[in-house]
């Protein structure tokens, strides 16, 4: 791949210019969708369950964008355990309670057979964690957090974790590389569901993870080729073409999500907004409860009710609506992911909902 040096470049140009064919009279301006499960012999990638030039160009994009070096991977779960592998037998890994429900089911399960130990705690209590590290072998970080959107204090638990060799992990799908960097900031690791945000349009899974640590990286591609966790080339073709958005899209929907947030703070069926001040997503809780915020869920037009976050189009779900989640997350706890739309089309669908539960 070729193009201007990326760090002369602000992150809204890394994403139009990154993973671009060399630049030859008569190349393809756009990166190649390669779908080969096999190369000839002797070149550097032999087999596709170990390379693909579809993934390198995603890679080196999102790579770029974090500060290090990019691995995608078939889903955020499938990049999530990648990492969770790493753990030591029968180690000790450091969690938030309210981590993405499928790295919590993934904890639990891992722990239940014997793998791991896990140690829960309030990530937002900075105090709590530096004394769950004592002893520890991974931190898992993920701020803000899903759906409760409690924010770590990250340059003090990496940095704690990195002076005790706590190997760190921070999932930064809620943030994406345009709001925070956990790299710069200590992080062993960065992990995406690319699914969300990165990609951007609710049409693919996908996952990844970027680290500048060259042996950690070792491991995690040794992860990928033995595992075969591998994405398709399908998918991670659309997920550039949506990254070439991303800041655009980011833009429009945290502004719209502030905007929304300070609107829902005044609303008399509203109890409780979650909002960390970044982002595109809110939740809320509602004055009603449950039979509220399931019938807010029932109502809603421009919203679709529907699970995931991170598509242009906006999102509404309860999320104890799922068996797994912590019933630490209150009932009437409604999830807002902000798309795209025009924010008086989705503030007027929304009050009119909300108004519609208090009559
Ligand atoms: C969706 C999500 C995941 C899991 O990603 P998949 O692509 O669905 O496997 C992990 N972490 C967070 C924060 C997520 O929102």
């Amino acid at each position: 791949m070729a193009g201007p040096d990326p760090s002369s470049l602000t992150v809204a140009t890394r994403l139009v210019a990154g993973g671009r064919p060399e630049r030859t009279p008569g190349a393809p301006v756009s990166p190649p969708l390669e779908l080969s499960s096999t190369y000839v012999a002797d070149g550097p990638v032999g087999y596709a369950r170990t390379g693909n030039a579809t993934w390198s160009a995603f890679e080196e994009t999102l790579g770029s964008l974090e500060g290090g070096r990019g691995l995608a991977f078939a889903s955020g779960m499938g990049a999530i355990a990648a990492c969770l592998d790493l753990t030591p037998a029968g180690g000790v890994v450091v969690a938030p309670h309210h981590a993405y429900n499928g790295t919590g089911g993934l904890l639990d399960a891992l722990e239940r057979d014997g793998h791991l130990q896990v140690r829960r705690v309030d990530v937002s209590r900075t105090d709590d964690v530096l004394a769950a590290l004592d002893g520890a072998d991974v931190l898992w970080v993920e701020s803000p957090t899903n759906p409760m959107l409690e924010v770590a204090d990250l340059p003090s638990l990496l940095g704690a974790a990195r002076e005790r060799r706590v190997l760190s992990f921070c999932d930064n799908t809620f943030a994406t590389p345009l709001l925070q960097r956990p790299l710069a900031l200590g992080a062993d690791a960065v992990v995406h569901s690319a699914t969300k945000w990165l990609s951007g349009h609710s049409d693919l899974l996908l996952g990844a993870v970027v680290t500048s640590d060259d042996a950690l990286l070792d491991r995690l591609v040794e992860q990928r080729s033995l595992r075969g966790a591998i994405p398709g080339p399908v998918e991670t073709w659309l997920a550039l073409r949506g990254m070439r958005t991303l800041h655009l899209r980011m833009e429009r929907a945290c502004a719209s999500a502030a905007e929304l947030a300070g609107r829902l703070r005044a609303h008399p069926a509203v109890r409780v907004v979650r909002y960390p001040g970044m982002g595109a997503v809110v939740s809320i809780e509602l004055a009603g409860g449950r039979a509220a915020a399931e019938q807010v869920e029932r109502t809603v037009q421009v919203w679709t009710p529907a699970t995931s976050v991170g598509g242009v189009e906006s999102l509404i779900e309860r999320r104890r609506r799922h068996p797994l989640e912590p019933t630490t997350v209150p009932e009437e706890l409604v999830r807002l992911s902000v798309g795209i739309e025009d924010v008086e089309d989705l503030w007027s669908d929304l009050d009119g909902a909300l108004s519609s539960v208090r009559a």
